[in-house]
């Protein structure tokens, strides 16, 4: 396989909340290997932006650290990373106050492509995105980038998209997803419209169902008070399994441009119908031997919040009228694996008799860990015996089939990142996307907390409630075994 590095313009980055977490885990590595694989251009530069007392040789001190610390990738020389914190510097600054502000200004050049990522807490993208305006950083040419959450529920969602829509026209605002970013999540897009194979087949009419489930092992950890606020529902489902259902359930835009694809995505949230009750199960994981229980670890012990959540939802319309999409997701899982699988229908009539069994194809996405994809193939069973079938897997590991290039390629946060300077949002959320997932979650929260639904218990390493496989079982199917 050729690697391919898109060359991009020379750009300023602004990283509001640089010493934070996710700056440290993933965007600061992730641009270390974007300089190593060589998309950096010179006259690049990166400036840590944030509350903290901090000088710029601090900052590349606190920015090597995290490297070491969270991943160089295989393709980076020694040496690079001194090359790299060349590029680097840093700006104590106030998103609350005027601290900073002047300073950072100086540091912009107005032939550069300019991008400011709020990697803070969502009660100050407001403040930032008013402070580069009055500031006038806030140039036509340049992007913000946004992360989640995107809101709390509809109207805070809103609320936000105006306050943004007030110094940012939509083409300027990147709000983030990082499942967007993945590789297979790509391959998604280019399995179904790159193939003649499986589209004519992608309806209710071949596929039985679908099932997405990304799951976690770890619990809440030192979020609980974000996630006890918020739950599987908010955290999960309105973004992350929302667009991974978008994105398998939509109509073949008519080019891969960002729009074109953003008004298919909104097309489905729009058609999704409201889920009955009975159809979602929600549950929090109980404590025990192996670790506290999701109470203690937020430490509200009359909490809720779902810490799991699976449900059944229909997509009305020509396509996929009659289809079941089963959603699921939870924290202290058995495993640690994300995955969609499209149940393709058994074969209308068995000519193999009653002992052959029940065989369907099964197309399985897997998003974590191993990114890569299989196909259910129902086979003859080898050797004497007669006709006795066999499903077996045709498997294709990006990993295996593609090389060591494939595992050197860019991770979400990196992929998305070098989009934003591209200037190209196919893989960012639109307002309108947004705020059409709150508008079909809101009723369902809300429709739980006035019948003060309580989440059922579940063990620590299961593969949730009972109910949720009974969620299934009801309907004659079953989840996929979540395998590490
Ligand atoms: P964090 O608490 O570790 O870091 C917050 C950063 O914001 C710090 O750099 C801090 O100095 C800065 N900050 C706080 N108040 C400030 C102010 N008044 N002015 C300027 N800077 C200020 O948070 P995090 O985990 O890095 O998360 C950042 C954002 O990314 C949040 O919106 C979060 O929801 C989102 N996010 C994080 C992760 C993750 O893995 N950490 C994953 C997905 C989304």
């Amino acid at each position: 396989m050729v690697s391919r590095v898109i060359p991009v313009d020379p750009f300023d980055l602004v990283i509001f909340g640089g010493t934070g977490d996710l700056a440290r885990r993933k965007i600061l590595p992730g641009l270390f290997r974007r300089f190593c694989a060589g998309q950096m251009p010179e006259g690049s530069q990166i400036i840590g932006a944030a509350r903290s007392e901090m000088t710029s040789d601090e900052y590349r001190e606190m920015v090597s650290e995290a490297v070491a610390e969270f991943g160089s990738g295989g393709t980076c020389e020694a040496g690079t990373l001194e090359a790299f914190l060349q590029r680097v510097s840093y700006v104590t600054t106030d998103a609350r106050g005027d601290d900073g502000w002047v300073e950072l200004n100086g540091k912009m050049r107005d032939d550069t492509v300019r991008a400011f990522y709020f990697s803070v807490g969502p009660s100050l993208f407001g403040d930032l995105a008013e402070r580069l305006h009055r500031f006038g950083m806030a140039t036509p040419e340049s992007r913000i980038v946004v992360e989640k959450p995107f809101g709390h529920d509809l109207e805070t969602a809103r609320a936000l998209n105006a306050t943004l829509a007030q110094h940012f026209h939509e083409t300027q605002i990147y709000r983030i997803d990082h499942y967007l970013g993945k590789e297979t999540v790509q391959n998604l897009m280019a399995v179904r419209f790159g193939n003649m194979l499986f589209e004519p087949l992608w309806n209710s009419q071949y596929v039985d169902h679908i099932q997405i489930t990304v799951a976690e092992t770890v619990g809440v950890g030192g979020r609980g008070t974000y996630y006890d606020n918020s739950g599987a529902m908010r955290d999960m489902v309105q973004n992350h399994l929302m667009q991974l259902l978008c994105l398998i359930a939509m109509e073949p835009p008519a080019k891969f441009d960002p729009d074109a694809v953003r008004d298919e995505k909104l097309k489905v949230i729009r058609a999704l119908e409201s889920v009955d009750w009975h159809h979602i199960v929600r549950g929090q994981y109980g404590g025990g031997e192996n670790g506290p229980s999701y109470r203690e670890d937020v430490e509200n012990p009359k909490s809720r919040t779902e810490s799991f959540i699976a449900m059944k939802c229909h997509i009305s319309n020509w396509r996929w009228a009659g289809t079941p999409f089963y959603l699921r997701t939870g924290k202290r899982l058995k495993a640690r694996a994300s995955e969609i699988a499209v149940v393709f229908k058994e074969a209308p009539h068995s000519i193999f008799g009653a002992d052959a069994g029940r065989h369907r194809n099964v197309l399985a996405i897997r998003l974590q860990p191993n990114e890569g994809m299989t196909l259910d193939v129902t086979i003859k069973e080898p050797g004497p015996g007669g006709m006795r079938l066999l499903d077996v897997p045709l498997d294709m590991s990006f990993a295996e089939a593609l090389g060591p290039e494939a595992e050197e390629a860019p991770d979400a946060y990196e992929r998305l990142i070098m989009d934003v300077i591209r200037g190209n949002q196919t893989l960012f959320m639109r307002g309108d996307e947004v705020e059409a997932a709150w508008a079909w979650t809101d009723p369902l929260i809300e429709a739980w907390q006035a019948r003060n639904d309580v989440p059922k218990t579940y063990d620590p390493g299961s593969s949730g409630p009972e109910d949720a496989l009974m969620l299934m079982h009801r309907d004659g199917r079953k989840w996929r075994e979540v395998k590490p």
